[in-house]
């Protein structure tokens, strides 16, 4: 760098010395020799730069250790919460055998207290899920996976979720979308559905009688071609008082008075959405008036995918109609199940019964691929987290086996709601199915025999 042609004098020195300095280079001394007021000055200055550079260094000190304990803290709550999953996953399951009555029939009594029970499971479970989501939103490590899907399914899907609690309230529940709104789009589905369910699950929650009415029309393009498409969903609710607005997208905050304590809920449902809403380029806001209901709106910035296609791939594996003929010697479909915790692997036998299977238990998955190498199972349930070998990689070792030896196995992922983004994964590894844990009794019968084909 040129610093003029007076450096070789003290005052060139100085201010070509000034200038390394202020370019950051902190471990540049001045150092003019003498006892006049240049040497004076250049002490004072290389002083200076020495406090500058220990301070800078700790700083850089503090902020790595400070990355250093966010990234634990984050690894903490993710263990953590897959630690509080395992056990309340046996729990919620133990409720379901129950309810279905496979251990004897209830008295009303009886399933009442049993319902109450799975509902605060539910709750607990989901407050877990926001948990870990907001941990990793805030250690910067959610991220957005972007695949073709159907905008309308995805909007009828979320609309459909609330419509008995809403009907068992006395709510209309309406769904409309603009002819305009593109059919298959370009984005995160998961977490959109996300959103979608937090904030019309919100409005169900918050009114008493009338309706609830969800849109979707479509806005500008924007610079970069995509399309602006606005997400309104409407109430006649209570409403939020205008003193409180300004808390609304806060984590941890709730409208606090003991009316609205009924409810129930966490408070991190929207400060999680609209964190996602502005990872995915978005906007989010919202009107209300106290006592008449309010509006929730976004809008998202999405690619418009080529029509006709439906983006939900996973929906109808394509090996389906290629599966082969199941085992027909057996007149008992033989299920392989890979599972390390013990509770769980003895309640999923119990309802692979109550669907009329039989089960057989790996608890790692090397376990796993040696019983499919001996054994003549028909399906495989594979656990995605466990020790020594976790089911990606039992899988893929599986696949890899069948391609000389031929055949193929159907295999269901099973994992916690909290990893759905292994979703991808699973299917990536070889995997034709995915279930998440607790297990829905119904959508993993649906899902199972879909597999066991006579
Ligand atoms: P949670 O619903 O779990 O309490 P949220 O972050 O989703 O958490 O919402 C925070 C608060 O905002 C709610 O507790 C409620 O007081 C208020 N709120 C959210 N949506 C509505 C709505 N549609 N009508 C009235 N109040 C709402």
């Amino acid at each position: 760098m040129e610093y003029g042609p007076d450096h070789g004098q003290p005052h060139g020195k100085l201010s070509a010395g000034a200038s390394i300095v202020g370019d950051g280079n902190l471990d540049h001394r001045i150092a003019i020799q003498g006892d006049d007021e240049f040497a004076e000055f250049s002490c004072a200055f290389d002083a200076m730069t020495a406090k500058l550079a220990s301070t800078h260094l700790e700083l850089e000190q503090s902020r790595q250790a400070a990355e250093e304990g966010n990234r634990a803290k984050s690894q903490f709550l993710a263990n953590m919460s897959h630690e509080l999953r395992t056990p309340m996953n046996g729990i919620l399951g133990v409720l379901q055998l129950l309810l279905s009555g496979h251990a004897g029939q209830l008295e009303e009594k009886q399933r009442e207290l049993l319902l109450k029970a799975t509902k605060s499971g539910d709750s607990l479970l989901q407050i877990i899920s926001d948990i870990l989501d907001l941990s990793k939103i805030e250690a910067g490590k959610l991220q957005i996976h972007e695949q073709l899907f159907s905008l309308r399914k995805c909007l009828s899907d979320a609309v459909d979720y609330f419509s008995s609690e809403a009907q068992g309230k006395g709510l209309a529940l309406t769904l409309s979308i603009a002819t305009d709104v593109p059919g298959t789009v370009k984005g995160d589905q998961v977490r959109l559905r996300q959103v979608l369910l937090n904030l019309i699950g919100n409005a169900v929650k918050f009114t008493d009688q009338g309706r609830v009415d969800v849109k979707a029309v479509t806005g500008n393009k924007t610079p970069t071609g995509e399309r602006e498409i606005t997400f309104i969903i409407n109430d006649t609710g209570i409403g939020i008082p205008a003193d409180k607005k300004h808390l609304l997208f806060r984590s941890f905050s709730q409208v606090d008075n003991s009316d609205r304590r009924r409810y129930g809920g966490t408070g991190l449902g929207l400060a999680i959405s609209s964190q996602i809403v502005e990872m995915m380029g978005g906007r989010i806001a919202f009107d209300s008036i106290e006592g008449e209901g309010s509006t929730f709106f976004f809008t998202l910035p999405l690619a418009e995918g080529g029509e006709g296609i439906d983006g939900n791939r996973h929906e109808t594996p394509p090996f389906l109609e290629a599966a082969p003929p199941i085992n027909e010697t057996s007149t008992i479909p033989q299920i392989l199940a890979a599972e390390d915790d013990a509770l769980a692997g003895e309640l999923l036998k119990q309802i692979l019964e109550l669907f009329g299977l039989e089960m057989d238990l790996a608890k790692t998955g090397q376990e796993a691929v040696e019983m499919w190498e001996k054994g003549h199972y028909d399906l495989i349930i594979m656990d995605v987290q466990m020790p020594r070998m976790d089911g990606i990689t039992a899988t893929r070792i599986i696949r890899q086996k069948e391609e000389t030896a031929g055949g193929h196995i159907p295999i269901i992922a099973m994992t916690a709601h909290a990893y759905r983004e292994d979703e991808e994964r699973c299917y990536a590894a070889g995997m034709d199915g995915y279930l998440t844990k607790p297990l829905d009794l119904q959508k993993g019968k649906e899902v199972i025999m879909g597999f066991i084909k006579k």
